[in-house]
C-alpha cells in the first residue's frame, strides 16, 4: 500500500473510534499528529486552530513542548503560520527561522527545527487552521511530502467542523456592522440588494474509501454527465428568458466553448484518478486536486493566468454538483447580489438565470471570462473588494457601485435610501442620454469631437450603433484570442478582424497589435522569469523578436481589410527604431496580399515616454499616435497601475503629464500627425474636458462613456474652460493635481461631472 494510502487508511480508523463530538475529536488530535510525524520522518507535527476570528492556537502537538498547547497564540498573518493562514497558501520553507516573517515562541522550544512546512486547513474557503510539520535539519519538502500533509489538513477540515473544534462562522458585534470596500470595476452599473454567497460546493462528506474502483465509476460517470451539461448550455448558449440573453451569442459561445477545452482537459481527470487510487474518495480527489492547482494558480501574479483559475473552480464545482446528484438551479431572492471569491462564466450563467441582479468576484479581473460576460448581460461587476466574501452572511443588504468603484455591507438605511433614489434618476438620465445617440458629437460653442469605442470582442460590436460613437478608437486584439485561451490561426484571426470591419460598417477601426505577455504567447517555450514584466518582454517587444507570429497576424488584418481602408498601430514602442522595424513587417506582407486595403494608416501608441525625445523623427514616420495614459501614466510616474495601494497617487491632471501632451499636440500639428487618447483616462469627465481643451478632440473609451461624454461635452463652454485651464497652469508649477479646482470650475459651471 502507498505511503498516503496507508496513512490515511490508518487516520480512518482512528476517527472511527473517536466519533465527531468535539470531546472526542480533540483527544484524538495528539494520536494523529504522531501519525503524521511518523509518517514524514519528521520531528514535529503540530495543529494550530483559529479562534475569535484572527487568533491560531496551538491545539495538539507531536515534538513540541506540551505546555504550549492552549498557550502559545498567533495572529493571522503573524509569524509563518499566521501567513500561511493569512495567504491560504502552503509554506514550505529549509530555513524558517530566517525567515522575514518568522515570529519565535520560546514556549515552544522551536528553536531546535530548522525547516518548517504549514499547510493551511480550510473549508469552504474559510481557513479553521494551520497544520505544521517540522524537522531539524534544513531541507525543503518535497512533492510526495506536500501532498500528504495536504490531503491530512482536507482530512482535518472536516473533523474540526463535524466536531465544532473550530469556528467558520463570525459572531459577535462585528459581523452586523456597516463595512465598505475598495473595489474596482468589471461591468459597470449600480445595484442594491441582499446577498447570496457563491462559496462553492460544501466540502466532502466522505473523504476515505475502500473500493476505489467505484470511486472510478462515479467519477466517469460525473465526468460524463458535467460535459453532457456543457454542450447543453452551450448549445442554448443562453439559460433564461429571451430578454436576459447577450445580445450577440456568437462571442458568448466562443467564450464556452474555450471554457470547455479546459473542462474537456484528461490531463486535470488523470490527477483525480491517481488521487482516487490514493484512497481518497471521488469527491474527495476533485476536491484536493482543484485544491492543488489553486494554490499553484494563485502564485502566478499574471491576471489573465489567474483568470483561467476560476474556470478550473468553476468546473472542479460543476463536477462535485454531479457526484452530488445534480446543481442548484432553485431560484434566489429578488434582486439578489452574488459574491464569489472567483466566479467561471458557466457559473455567472447559472447564477444569472436563478435571477441575481449583480456580481463582486474578488479576485475577478476586467479581461477575465466572468466579467467579459457581466458586462455583455448588463450585470453590474465589481472585482477586489478583498473580504467581503468573508464579512458577509447570505441575506446582508448590500451596494455595488461602479462609479465609486466601492461595495457596502450592511450599509446605513439612509445611505440604501440614498442608493434606491440615484438608481431612479440614472434610469432618467439614461434615457436622456439615449436621446443623444444620433445627435453629432461637439461642445456648446460648436468644437466638434470625435468620441471612438474601446473594444476587444465581436460581443462588444453592438455597441457601436448603441451608442452611436464614431467608430473604434482602439480594438484590442489580444482579448478575443485571450476568450479563446490561444493564439488562433491567420484565417480565424481574418474572420475576426473581418467580422470587426463589416460591424463598422465605413466607419474608421484601428486595430492595435498583440499586447501580450510571452508566459501566454509562446508554447514550447519556458515564460521568462522577470522581475517586473510589465517592464518586460511583452507586446511588440515579442512581435518583433518573434516576427512569425506579428506577421501572421499582420497579414490576417491586411487579408480582411481585403480592399477597405486599414488602420494598424503598435503598442509598447519605445524607439522609433521599433517603430519602423514594425512598419517594415507590415508593409511586407501588404506587398504580397491581394487585394491590398485601399489605404493603410500605420500609427504608434505613446505609452512610454521616451518618445517624447524622438517626436521629430517619429513624426515624421507615423500617420497618427494614439495615447495609453493608463500605461504612459505608469512608465512616467513609476507607478504600477495595477496596485490598489498606488490608485489615485498619480494624476494626468498635473502639470507634468498636461505639459507632456501639450508638447505632444503643439508639436504634431504642423506635422500633420492626429493626436487621440484611448487610454481610461479618456473616459473621465474632468480628464476628458481637459484633454478636449489642450486639442486633443478624438478620444476613445469603453462604450459605457460614450453618451455621458457626449452630453457632458454638450455643455461645455470649451474658450471659456481653456482660459481659466491656461491660467491654472501657469500658477500651479509644483503641485501634484489640478483635479480639484478644475472640479470646482466644472460644478460651478454646472456641468454633469
Ligand atoms: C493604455 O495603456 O492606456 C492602453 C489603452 O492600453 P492597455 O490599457 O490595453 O494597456
Ligand atoms: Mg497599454
Amino acid at each position: 500500500m502507498s505511503t498516503p494510502r496507508r496513512l490515511l487508511a490508518r487516520l480512518r480508523d482512528l476517527m472511527a473510534r473517536s466519533g465527531t463530538g468535539a470531546g472526542g475529536t480533540k483527544a484524538e488530535l495528539p494520536a494523529v499528529m504522531r501519525l503524521v510525524a511518523a509518517e514524514l520522518v519528521s520531528e514535529v507535527c503540530s495543529l494550530y486552530v483559529a479562534h475569535s476570528g484572527d487568533i491560531l492556537e496551538l491545539t495538539a502537538t507531536e515534538g513540541l513542548r506540551a505546555e504550549a498547547v492552549g498557550h502559545t497564540r498567533l495572529r493571522v498573518g503573524e509569524g509563518i503560520v499566521g501567513l500561511a493562514a493569512a495567504t491560504g497558501l502552503t509554506q514550505n520553507l529549509p530555513d524558517a527561522q530566517n525567515h522575514p516573517a518568522f515570529a519565535y515562541r520560546p514556549e515552544t522550544g522551536e528553536d531546535l527545527y530548522a525547516s518548517m512546512l504549514a499547510v493551511p486547513v480550510r473549508r469552504a474557503g474559510r481557513t479553521l487552521g494551520v497544520l505544521v510539520v517540522q524537522n531539524r535539519a534544513p531541507r525543503r519538502y518535497d512533492g510526495d511530502e506536500v501532498e500528504v500533509v495536504e490531503t491530512v489538513a482536507m482530512l482535518l477540515a472536516e473533523l474540526l467542523t463535524a466536531s465544532g473544534v473550530a469556528q467558520t462562522q463570525q459572531t459577535g458585534f462585528d459581523a452586523a456592522l456597516p463595512r465598505r470596500f475598495d473595489a474596482a470595476t468589471l461591468a459597470p452599473g449600480l445595484a442594491v440588494g441582499p446577498v447570496v454567497l457563491h462559496l462553492g460546493r460544501a466540502a466532502p462528506q466522505r473523504v476515505i474509501v475502500d473500493d476505489p474502483v467505484g470511486e472510478r465509476v462515479r467519477l466517469e460517470a460525473a465526468w460524463q454527465q458535467m460535459q453532457r451539461g456543457l454542450d447543453r448550455l452551450i448549445r442554448d448558449h443562453m439559460p433564461g428568458p429571451p430578454e436576459r440573453r447577450v445580445q450577440d451569442a456568437g462571442e458568448s459561445r466562443e467564450i464556452l466553448e474555450a471554457y470547455r477545452l479546459v473542462a474537456a482537459d484528461t490531463g486535470w481527470l488523470r490527477r483525480v484518478v491517481e488521487a482516487i487510487a490514493s484512497g481518497l474518495s471521488a469527491e474527495a480527489a476533485v476536491a484536493r486536486v482543484a485544491s492543488d492547482l489553486r494554490d499553484r494558480m494563485r502564485r502566478i501574479a499574471d491576471p489573465y493566468l489567474r483568470e483561467r483559475l476560476a474556470d478550473l473552480e468553476d468546473m472542479a464545482g460543476r463536477l462535485l454538483a454531479h457526484l452530488d446528484g445534480g446543481a442548484d438551479s432553485s431560484p434566489v431572492p429578488v434582486g439578489a447580489i452574488l459574491l464569489a471569491r472567483r466566479l467561471g462564466p458557466a457559473e455567472l450563467l447559472d447564477w444569472h438565470a436563478r435571477g441575481i441582479l449583480g456580481v463582486v468576484i474578488e479576485e475577478g479581473s476586467p479581461s477575465g471570462h466572468a466579467a467579459i460576460l457581466a458586462r455583455a448581460l448588463g450585470i453590474p461587476a465589481l472585482g477586489g473588494a478583498r473580504g467581503v466574501v468573508d464579512s458577509a452572511e447570505p441575506g446582508d443588504e448590500i451596494v455595488i457601485d461602479s462609479e465609486e468603484e466601492q461595495v457596502l455591507l450592511r450599509p446605513e438605511q439612509e445611505v440604501v435610501q440614498g442608493y434606491l433614489r440615484a438608481l431612479e434618476t440614472r434610469s432618467a438620465r439614461q434615457a436622456g442620454w439615449a436621446a443623444l445617440r444620433d445627435q453629432p458629437c461637439r461642445t456648446r460653442d460648436g468644437t466638434p469631437v470625435s468620441l471612438m469605442l474601446n473594444v476587444g470582442l465581436a460581443l462588444e460590436l453592438s455597441q457601436l450603433a448603441n451608442t452611436g460613437a464614431a467608430g473604434i478608437g482602439l480594438f484590442r486584439t489580444e482579448i478575443a484570442m485571450l476568450a479563446r485561451g490561444a493564439v488562433v490561426d491567420t484565417a480565424e484571426q481574418t474572420a475576426v478582424y473581418a467580422r470587426v470591419l463589416d460591424a463598422a460598417g465605413g466607419l474608421p477601426v484601428v486595430f492595435r497589435t498583440l499586447d501580450l505577455g510571452g508566459d501566454k504567447l509562446l508554447p514550447g517555450s519556458p515564460p521568462p522569469e522577470e522581475e517586473n514584466p510589465a517592464m518586460g518582454w511583452r507586446s511588440l517587444r515579442i512581435g518583433l523578436d518573434r516576427p512569425a507570429l506579428l506577421r501572421r497576424q499582420l497579414r490576417a488584418l491586411l487579408l480582411a481589410a481585403g480592399g477597405r481602408k486599414l488602420s494598424v498601430m503598435f503598442p509598447m514602442v519605445a524607439t522609433v527604431a521599433e517603430f519602423r522595424q514594425a512598419r517594415a513587417l507590415l508593409l511586407a506582407e501588404a506587398a504580397k496580399v491581394r487585394p491590398g486595403p485601399a489605404q493603410l494608416d500605420i500609427g504608434t501608441m505613446l505609452e512610454i515616454p521616451a518618445l517624447m525625445w524622438q517626436l521629430p523623427a517619429l513624426l515624421e514616420e507615423v500617420d497618427f499616435i494614439s495615447v495609453g495614459t493608463n500605461d504612459l501614466l505608469q512608465f512616467l510616474f513609476a507607478a504600477d497601475r495595477s496596485s490598489p495601494a498606488l490608485a489615485g497617487r498619480y494624476d494626468l491632471l498635473s502639470p507634468p503629464m498636461l505639459d507632456l501632451l501639450t508638447e505632444l499636440v503643439v508639436k504634431a500639428a504642423p506635422a500633420n500627425v492626429p493626436v487621440s487618447v484611448c487610454g481610461e483616462a479618456a473616459s473621465r469627465p474632468l480628464e476628458a474636458i481637459t484633454l478636449v481643451a489642450l486639442g486633443i478632440t478624438t478620444l476613445s473609451m469603453p462604450a459605457s462613456a460614450i453618451l455621458p461624454i457626449k452630453a457632458l461635452l454638450a455643455e461645455l463652454d470649451l474658450p471659456r474652460f481653456r482660459a481659466f485651464l491656461t491660467s491654472l497652469r501657469r500658477t500651479a508649477a509644483g503641485v501634484a493635481s489640478l483635479r480639484e479646482p478644475i472640479a470646482t470650475w466644472a460644478r460651478e459651471h454646472e456641468l454633469p461631472v
